[in-house]
């Protein structure tokens, strides 16, 4: 990826031209490269957004500026549109191409985080030549492009298809469509390793360690209910629905609001267990980092006993709460 030709492309915005200040946010593994944006962006006010973001989800909605460019992540449709915004995706190139022979399966749902999304029309087009049907298309309004998935939706992974095929990075995406999907064969494609993971033993890893925490909620008395004040992360509603069936089991529950959720943040409140209903990712990813079990608002109605433990249901995030996009949204 060319970054230079990136902000040069940005340069030409009418947004950018008008603009006298602008906020930059950046992935933290971008953060390192700033001197390429202070180069090229001369003559504007720049202010660097220090905070972590992992999403479009995350747009400051404090601060001072006439602008600010996101990178690496696309829109999310469903949190309207925000007019001094730009996104800048940065999508890149496969290191490895795929190999056709390494997939098992005869027909697939084509899926990649965004930052191959651009990639996976040329993808569909090599497997179809080795004989496998391919579907590329587009999921629900929280996702921008065809075949992409969010740590939060996996929306565009669904269909009749049995078996699905993830490219991209880590192992939060694809584990969330095996999550989501039980009943689906999932394959991760690493283009910059060229590895190929089959999700089930993760999948399977990864329940143990949610049906122990699903355990301990089970037997606990005092609830934290997190609710994130993120844009696209807010959901006072469901917290509330929480705080509700915990009263009526019983049980002494609180709401917590939260930017970053992180132990040290959470530490002090006297709970047994956080009920988190922002990110997924602080539940599947950040779980280790927390000094007390963090489930999701269904782990907690199996944990009282409300849903059937036999069907794992992976916390989903389709809507946010009107209140979160109303109240805090300065731009449109
Ligand atoms: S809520 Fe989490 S998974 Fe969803 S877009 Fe935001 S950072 Fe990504």
């Amino acid at each position: 990826m060319d970054f230079r030709a990136v902000l040069r492309k940005i340069k030409e915005d009418e947004r950018y031209k008008k603009a006298k200040s602008v906020a930059v946010q950046l992935p933290e593994g971008m953060k390192r490269g700033i001197a390429d944006i202070t180069s090229e962006f001369v003559g504007k006010e720049l202010i660097f957004v220090g905070d972590p973001f992992w999403g479009a989800c995350d747009i400051p909605q404090s601060g001072n500026w006439d602008l600010l460019i996101q990178f690496g992540h696309s829109p999310i449709p469903n949190l309207g549109s925000f007019s001094n915004v730009i996104f800048e995706e940065i999508q890149e190139s496969l290191d490895f191409d795929i190999e056709p022979e390494k997939i098992p399966f005869k027909t697939l749902v084509l899926t990649s985080n965004v930052t191959y999304s651009n990639q996976l029309p040329i993808i569909k087009n090599k497997l179809e030549e080795r004989g496998i049907r391919v579907v590329l298309k587009k999921g629900d309004n929280r996702v921008f492009y065809p075949g992409q998935i969010l740590g939060c939706n996996i929306s565009t992974a669904r269909g009749i298809e049995d078996s699905v095929l993830f490219v991209g990075e880590g192992m939060f995406h694809p584990l969330g469509i095996a999550l989501g999907l039980p009943e689906k064969k999932v394959l991760a494609f690493n283009p910059k390793t060229g590895e190929y993971t089959d999700m089930e033993e993760t999948k399977r890893k990864f329940l143990g360690q949610r049906y122990g925490a699903i355990d301990l909620a089970s037997r606990a008395k005092k609830f934290g209910i997190i609710v994130s004040t993120k844009i696209g992360q807010t959901r006072y509603s469901l917290a509330r629905v929480a705080f509700k069936l915990l009263q009526e089991a019983g049980k002494s529950p609180f709401i917590i609001t939260l930017d970053l959720v992180r132990e040290e943040e959470l530490m002090n409140f006297p709970a047994e267990v956080y009920v988190n209903t922002s990110c997924p990712r602080v539940t599947v990813e950040d779980y280790g980092s927390f000094s007390r079990p963090v489930i999701s608002f269904y782990e907690l109605q199996m944990a009282l006993g409300l849903k059937d433990k036999s069907r794992y249901i992976f916390d989903e995030i389709v809507m946010t709460d009107e209140i979160g996009s109303s109240s805090f949204r300065k731009w449109d």
